[in-house]
């Protein structure tokens, strides 16, 4: 999950959560909406309808960007593969789905079924407003102004810049022509940054125009649409070059075991600042026990590390994730990131073989990067 978000439960068993920066976009929508746009639209109507309506609309806004979301997840889910969930945030959702897809034709199903969920809700809505019409008029206003949303939503994920879904469904196309992923997300990546640099130059242009709210706001689209396009493309490529590759080629293993009931004060004079390592295996003969790092001291504040012992800081082994010496590199590596952590123990069975720290898959990727194998 990003950081600096808040759970809203489970929905189709998917874990739903809205980042902070979502509150913002949304009490901007209320208010341009309830203070705004349905005032100017139906001038006869008291204030407080505007916003309840105004606020009614961005409510279900939000829910049509989760529905969006939710048929991504769950046809990556019916797929096999991993989703850790959807976040919404500032720029409308996303479904974090930890592995890439694995044929050309599950990403073009998975890319397609995100803007067709939008579009059937623009139909749905559509036919509300025609039958509220007649009715009543706040809720013709709320539908058309959903169906309209909806359709603008389905549209502007349909641009074919990765990773955006209409890039997703042009990498797909490419992917099965040229059987070759990287390929075909450098070249979609690149279609997403031209797309990218556009909305900035309509953005600065629309600024220059005395539109500058619109400006802003399409520039700064634009800004997070080209810094996605590189970071997805330098994702595959980081994944072409630990393709192939096992945790046991660059683990550590000259990890130095500690006894559970030594004192922080003897650890850190003895081990840590002696031997600059920073992260420690907790040892009681030959069974792991936990894992002490650097992270763990700090949370110990200096005047208790002569009473402390190692066992009570440290991360306990049934907490640990751990990773097998065979398992592949990148699925180690973005296992660290899920878990939000520098250095994961390497074990088979009950043994400790060693330590994975991110920093040698860095130097690893960084040094191939730059010899070009
Ligand atoms: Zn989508």
């Amino acid at each position: 999950m990003m950081k600096s978000s808040f759970s809203l439960g489970r929905i189709l068993g998917i874990p739903v959560a809205v980042h902070v920066s979502w509150l913002v976009i949304f009490v901007l929508i209320t208010w341009s909406l309830g203070g705004s746009y349905f005032p100017h639209q139906y001038p006869d109507w008291p204030p407080a309808l505007a916003w309840a309506v105004g606020l009614a609309t961005s409510l279900l806004f939000f829910v049509s960007v989760l529905v969006h979301e939710l048929a991504h997840s769950a046809v990556a889910r019916a797929k096999g593969l991993p989703v850790r969930g959807i976040v919404l945030f500032i720029f409308g959702g996303v479904s974090e789905i930890t592995e890439e897809p694995r044929t050309a034709g599950m990403e073009f199903t998975m890319a397609l079924v995100g803007p067709l969920s939008s579009f059937i809700l623009a139909g749905l809505f559509a036919v509300l407003w025609l039958a509220a019409g007649p009715v009543s008029q706040p809720l013709a206003a709320f539908s058309l102004y959903l169906a309209s949303i909806n359709a603008l939503l389905g549209a502007f994920n349909l641009i074919p810049g990765f990773p955006l879904d209409g890039g997703r469904v042009l990498r797909a196309i490419l992917w099965g022509i040229s059987r070759n992923l990287e390929e075909a997300t450098r070249w979609a990546s690149l279609v997403g940054q031209g797309v990218a640099y556009l909305f900035i130059l309509i953005g600065v242009w629309q600024v220059f125009g005395g539109n500058w709210l619109n400006g802003l706001w399409i520039a700064f689209i634009g800004w997070f649409l080209d810094n996605a396009a590189q970071t997805s493309y330098r994702q595959v490529a980081v994944q072409r070059l630990l393709t192939g590759h096992a945790v046991r080629e660059i683990m550590s293993q000259d990890c130095e075991p500690l006894p559970p009931r030594l004192t922080l004060e003897e650890l850190v004079h003895e081990h840590v600042l002696a031997t600059g390592r920073r992260c420690y295996p907790v040892m009681e003969g030959e069974q792991v026990r936990g894992l002490l790092t650097i992270h763990n001291i700090k949370t110990v504040p200096r005047e208790r590390w002569g009473t402390t012992v190692v066992e009570e800081v440290m991360t306990p082994l049934e907490k640990l994730k751990t990773v097998g010496p065979n398992q592949g590199l990148w699925s180690a590596l973005e296992e660290m990131t899920a878990e939000g952590v520098n250095q994961l123990p390497v074990m088979e069975g009950h043994r400790l073989l060693g330590i994975l720290a991110r920093d040698s898959v860095l130097t690893f990727i960084h040094t191939r990067a730059e010899l070009g194998v």
